[in-house]
């Protein structure tokens, strides 16, 4: 069903249509049949990632010097897309890419944009960025991990929580504290390649409402120990810019998963309330249905065109923070709005996880949490009154 009559995304060229159609193809043969089997032990499989970057569906806008696809913020946004879709929310690839790898190619220096791009393109090694901690996540200037330089390394001490990809990452992009008397100017990023270290330790796999396939974890950091050459580029007290530099892009890609949902919702309630009965009619012909379905699908397709504007600005390098914010926040209530009101029309079998709405409602609230609660986006979008 088209959202918008006759509308195409104006970033979405023949190029972008080629690898929608490729990357469609690959989720729906290579990962949706082992779908609910990665629900159920709470991960995909690991060879997920080296099929995901044999296809070219890792790193698609990294530079092919380093062993990426050599696309840009549309290739990224096709695979987010097309994964969405397919309803495979537990493949944690837009961090891994959308976010892991930018950092590396943005702030790493040349050797470590060599060392590690090219084995999280193959899939050989799987990215996570640590921020949040036990006692701090919107406030991120409280982090507690440090990173203290004792001769030519890094020891660092300190907990993690809510880490995507927390089990399966064997590079971790981690915030630290080098000086932890100088609060945000004190704040750098420091890689950890999990398997050339001692004292690193993966806690639980954390039992979520949603998301289940995603290995969303606790990681412990106790005298670990890394050459200093794992600091993210070359400059301490860096880190919080950093940060800050790359959040419209993760908040857009949050942004670009909210609208496939939306989408998603309303092609399949639509496709049901056509087939199901109730009162010698099918559902779709209450009144109620078809205005509610209306609003839906007028909101989606409201989502859209913003997010492609949005995509539109990052691609000319002009997206800012505050309307990236204002995508976030909005895209994700939405989201959440549309899923919930799509699934009371499935009645009881909306309630089941055999029914995808089931698993799109248990899904889409943390949307609304991560990448910046909503409430935070709304700070920002404030401060600009
Ligand atoms: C499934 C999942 C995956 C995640 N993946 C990652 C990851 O890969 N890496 C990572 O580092 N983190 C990750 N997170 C953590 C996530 O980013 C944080 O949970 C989020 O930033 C909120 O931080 P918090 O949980 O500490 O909540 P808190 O900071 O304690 O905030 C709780 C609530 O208080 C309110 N609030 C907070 N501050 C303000 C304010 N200034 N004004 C008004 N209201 C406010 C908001 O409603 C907020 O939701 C993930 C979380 C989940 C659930």
């Amino acid at each position: 069903m088209e959202m918008i009559a006759g509308y195409k995304s104006p970033w979405l060229d023949e190029e972008l249509e080629i690898l929608q159609d490729a990357a469609r193809k690959f989720y729906e043969k290579e990962f949706a049949p082992h779908s609910d089997r990665w629900t159920k032990q709470g991960h995909v499989d690991r060879d997920a990632w080296n099929k995901a970057g044999a296809q070219g569906l890792l790193c698609a806008s990294i530079k092919e010097e380093y062993g990426g696809g050599g696309g840009n913020f549309g290739h990224e946004m096709v695979i987010t897309q097309e994964q969405a879709r397919t309803g495979v929310t537990g493949f944690g690839n837009s961090v891994h890419s959308g976010i892991v790898a930018h950092y590396i190619q943005s702030y790493g220096t040349e050797e470590q944009k060599k060392k590690w791009l090219p084995k999280m393109a193959s899939g050989e090694m799987v990215g996570a960025i640590a921020m949040t901690e036990p006692g701090t996540g919107s406030d991120l200037q409280g982090v507690k991990t440090t990173a203290k330089k004792v001769g030519n390394q890094y020891v660092i001490n300190g907990q993690k929580t809510f880490i995507t990809n927390g089990q399966q990452s064997t590079l971790i992009c981690v915030v630290a504290k080098t000086d932890p008397t100088a609060g945000a100017k004190g704040t750098s990023l420091v890689m950890v390649e999990t398997e050339e270290v001692e004292g690193f330790r993966r806690g639980r796999n954390l039992d979520k409402i949603g998301m289940h396939a995603q290995d969303t974890s606790e990681l412990f950091f106790d005298d670990v120990k890394v050459p200093t050459s794992n600091l993210l580029g070359t400059e301490e007290g860096k880190g919080f810019f950093q940060l800050m530099q790359q959040l419209p892009q993760e908040r857009l890609i949050i942004a670009v998963q909210a609208v496939v949902a939306m989408e998603r919702a309303v092609e399949l309630t639509a496709a049901y309330v056509k087939e199901r009965k109730a009162f010698g009619k099918s559902i779709l012909d209450f009144q109620n249905t078809q205005f509610k379905l209306a609003e839906c699908k007028t909101e989606a397709a409201i989502a859209r065109v913003f997010v492609d504007d949005c995509a539109m600005k990052l691609l000319d390098g002009k997206l800012d923070a505050t309307t990236a914010a204002m995508a976030k926040w909005w895209t994700t209530e939405k989201q959440c709005q549309i899923v919930d009101t799509c699934l009371q029309f499935y009645g009881g079998y909306g309630y089941m996880m055999e029914y995808p709405i089931a698993q799109m409602y248990a899904d889409a609230r943390v949307q609304k949490i991560y990448g910046g609660a909503n409430e935070i986006m709304k700070m920002l979008i404030a401060r600009t009154l």
